[in-house]
């Protein structure tokens, strides 16, 4: 059993990687990103959101061609780890395009999340 829940930890991006346990979404936002369609650059490092990313409250603010950027934020309940969900996305009235996802589990957000 503790393999199986170890192998669903992985797939899951809201999975407690030490409890194996799901965690709880604790809070959402959604961003713009200074990145326009067609040059979509993938960037791995938190200091890049942390500097480009603005609040925005719905999508309808996302400028045409514009990049947004989705913020989900875990909780585990067990541990108290808080991992962060980025999913860069342009929004397409019709089709959105999703860039893949990026998780950070080690805090690199927290300036982000809380506020700067
Ligand atoms: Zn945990």
């Amino acid at each position: 059993m503790a393999l199986f829940g170890k192998m669903r930890a992985k797939f899951h991006d809201d999975w407690c990687e030490d409890c194996l346990e799901q965690m709880q979404t604790v809070k959402k936002q959604l961003f713009f990103m200074p990145q326009s369609v067609g040059h979509y650059t993938r960037h791995e490092d938190a200091g890049y959101y942390i500097k480009n990313l603005v609040p925005v409250e719905k999508k309808a603010e996302i400028p045409t061609g514009m990049y947004a950027c989705g913020m989900y934020v875990y909780r585990c309940m067990s541990c108290g780890a808080r991992y962060v969900k980025l999913t860069p996305f342009l929004p397409v009235r019709d089709a959105e395009k999703n860039e893949l996802p990026l998780l950070f589990m080690k805090g690199e957000l927290d300036a982000l999340v809380d506020g700067r």
